[in-house]
């Protein structure tokens, strides 16, 4: 289909990627090259002295951490291909890199068409490398493996390439080979055209340009290897090739590298680079099969979603004349400009000044200025088109995850949807100007981030705050007190346990009051059910024959709600239960809503007490790396834990052990390891899935929380 828009740039010129790693692989460094090369930025930051471009916030500087994705809009001129010497618009979205947040890693995903895998040469396939590859192939998400870091003792490509066919199951394929290892690395040889280029070393600030060498005598064995396992591999995914390669014809570089994009989009080949961003070594190669081989738009061809009225399944195509509909991704806070709505932009023009419907919430917004983030500047436009990524100002009701579209073709696309926050702590305002404070920064860093939820306990007054682990909460605290300047007191973390049932039981909810003025009558008969873990709760009504008029089974559902997130055991919302109304009676007169409500609530009291109620408890999937000596100690020290050892993994002389082991034991244990291995351990840890707690230890919780209780 033709583009009958002005814009500069057609679909098959523009590259959503995200650039994923574990941290520390080089995610960073390798983005700001990226945007270094791609020109629009002058000069070479150092992650170590914290000047990088997509650390925007002073915290992930101090942190030499990733935490928030922000797009970045630059362009990019092939150096060979179909795109040879025409601007490609590369649009990186920014996924964060540390394991509290793979929450936001996957957010990322649900917009981006294509990502470049950054590996540690030394390290190979690290634990969150695995999660996220794990959660981009949900997303089919197009992949290039980038092997960072060549010039590290104890780099070894081969080692890591191993790894990701071994650990990761992908279908990868050497596309370039590294000249050297280690203090030699000094370039790569382009398998398919035979070229080998090298850099000069060293880097003083300034961008290194490559040269074009002679392979070296001894990788020619390699380079014949390797090139002809990369044909063979591109032959097999397409049927011509195949019959060419078979009759033993030479098959042409263009015909190759057209069924080697084919092969990386259909996620028939993962084609593996070698570079060393630190050195401006093999970033340029990585930018152009950026180009080459992942896919635009046009190739992704359509989004699906659901027609609000009609409750249909509706697709649109990634084109500019189907009605706008686009992804809200992210809201970020900018110091400059206020709050930004990053939006994906599926299909359609988006245009400023215009009015569009967010489906999510049935509200009209109005579209403000349209933004394009560069690196180090933003470019006011005035349309915006299908398969672009773009920041609005000034939206009012959209959140995360929420569509906006055209106001005559609504369209709602699939949310994107975050675990349950498992770890929680208490705020206390020191001043009540602090508290008209907390309220506003906490909101506002909600907003931002989805994974992190605010509640009030009404018994204590508190604020109550909850997120995906210990170092999320206290990223959150920090810019409380940072950018809001809230001074607060801050609890300790605690878990957040839940509660359930472990059998059927039956129980009545009797309110009744007909003692003067008007009286109050509402009774039922429920059962409670267990459902499989992570299920959730269920609400069903069995009643017939009008035993309870149906005009107050709603009613007895919100008592049973607001019941089941009170927690009846130790205050814990109680999860995994299925609540069935079967029976009651009610008064001509005197039945309400209100007495149906508290009926429910007393009847699900009353049932879940019968039905062997017990405690929950995250448990975390936990991945320490210590050098070989410390091992033993580290399993010694992790079984007192109550953790289920796994196994090990031996990596040079590293080992990984790998084990899930509950949330509860896990605090301040990043200081623990730490003395334990002379600082020489890492820890990775996410929430992995909920399970019963220990009768004695339950005991020990439930008695605690009473013990709190009546003090207060
Ligand atoms: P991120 O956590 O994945 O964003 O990784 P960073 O880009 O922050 O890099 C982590 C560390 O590795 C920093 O100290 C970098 O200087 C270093 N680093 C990044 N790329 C390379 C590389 O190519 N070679 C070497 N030797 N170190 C690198």
């Amino acid at each position: 289909m033709k583009d009958k828009t002005t814009r500069l740039y057609p679909l098959d010129r523009i590259r959503n990627i995200g650039i994923i790693a574990h941290i520390d692989a080089g995610k960073t460094t390798t983005t700001e090259r990226i945007l270094f090369y791609t020109g629009k930025t002058y000069k070479l930051g150092n992650i170590d002295e914290g000047t990088t471009i997509t650390d925007w916030m002073a915290q992930e500087k101090e942190r030499g951490i990733t935490i928030v994705s922000a797009a970045v809009t630059t362009f990019w001129k092939a150096k060979s291909g179909p795109y040879k010497d025409t601007d490609t618009r590369i649009n990186i979205i920014d996924t964060p890199g540390h394991v509290d947040f793979t929450a936001e890693v996957e957010r990322s995903l649900r917009v981006l068409d294509g990502g470049v895998t950054v590996l540690d040469a030394e390290e190979g396939v690290q634990s969150q490398s695995e999660t996220v590859w794990r959660q981009a192939d949900k997303y089919k998400v197009p992949r290039i493996c980038f092997i960072n870091k060549m010039d590290k003792l104890g780099a070894d490509y081969f080692a890591t390439l191993k790894s990701i066919r071994d650990k990761l199951n992908a279908p990868a394929v050497p596309y370039n080979l590294p000249i050297g290892t280690e203090n030699d690395f000094k370039g790569v040889v382009d398998l398919l055209s035979q070229k080998a280029y090298v850099w000069e070393t060293g880097v003083d600030g300034t961008g290194k340009e490559f040269k074009e060498v002679d392979i070296p005598h001894d990788m020619k064995a390699d380079v014949e290897k390797y090139r002809n396992e990369l044909i063979e591999k591109i032959a097999e995914t397409d049927d011509t090739l195949i019959e060419k390669y078979l009759g033993g014809e030479t098959i042409e570089i263009d015909e190759l590298k057209k069924a080697l994009r084919g092969a990386v989009i259909k996620y028939k080949i993962v084609p593996v680079m070698a570079g060393s961003s630190l050195r401006n070594k093999g970033v340029q190669p990585l930018l152009d099969a950026i180009v080459e081989y992942l896919p635009s738009p046009k190739d992704i061809e359509k989004v699906e979603g659901e027609n609000p009225k009609t409750k249909e399944k509706e697709t649109r195509k990634l084109v500019t004349e189907e009605p706008y509909c686009g992804l809200a991704f992210k809201i970020q806070v900018d110091p400059h400009v206020g709050k930004l709505t990053f939006v994906r932009v599926y299909s359609g023009t988006l245009k400023s000044g215009s009015s569009v419907t967010n489906t999510t919430k049935s509200k009209k917004e109005r579209i403000g200025r349209i933004l394009l983030m560069h690196a180090n500047t933003r470019e006011e436009i005035q349309e915006a088109y299908a398969g672009e990524i773009i920041a609005i100002v000034g939206l009012k009701s959209t959140a995360t995850g929420d569509t906006l579209c055209d106001d005559q073709h609504p369209l709602i696309l699939e949310s994107i949807t975050f675990p349950d926050p498992v770890i929680s702590l208490a705020i206390e305002p020191e001043t009540k100007s602090d508290q008209e404070k907390l309220g506003y920064a906490l909101g506002r860093l909600a907003e931002e981030d989805p994974t992190f939820k605010i509640k009030g306990d009404p018994e204590t007054g508190q604020t109550i705050i909850s997120g995906m682990g210990e170092l999320h909460l206290e990223i959150i605290v920090d810019r409380m007190k940072r950018e809001f300047s809230v001074n607060a007191q801050v609890g300790r973390p605690q878990v957040a346990y839940r509660e359930t049932i472990k059998k059927e039981a039956n129980g009545e909810g009797k309110y009744i009051r007909q003692s003067g003025g008007r009286g109050q009558y509402g009774h039922c008969f429920l059962k409670v059910e267990p459902k499989p873990r992570g299920e959730g709760y269920e609400f069903v009504s069995t009643i017939k024959g009008g035993a309870i008029p149906s005009e107050f089974i709603p009613s007895i559902e919100k008592g049973v709600i607001e019941k089941l997130d009170q927690g009846i055991l130790a205050g814990y919302p109680l999860v995994d239960m299925k609540v069935t109304v079967y029976d009651g009676s009610f008064h001509e007169v005197d039945s309400s809503d209100i007495a149906f409500k508290i009926a429910g609530s007393m009847a699900v009291e009353d049932a879940a007490k019968n039905a062997q109620l017990t405690l929950l408890e995250p448990i975390m999937k936990c991945e320490v790396t210590v050098p070989e000596d410390f091992m033993g100690d580290v399993i010694g020290d992790l079984s007192s834990k109550r953790a289920q050892v796994h196994g090990t993994d031996h990596h040079g002389n590293s080992v990984i052990v790998n084990a899930l082991v509950p949330l509860a034991e896990m605090s301040g244990y990043v200081t623990t390891l730490r003395s334990m291995t002379q600082g020489r351990g890492s820890v990775y840890l996410e929430p992995s899935h909920y399970e019963e707690v220990p009768t004695n230890i339950a005991d020990k919780i439930i008695s605690k929380v009473k013990g709190e209780k009546s003090e207060s």
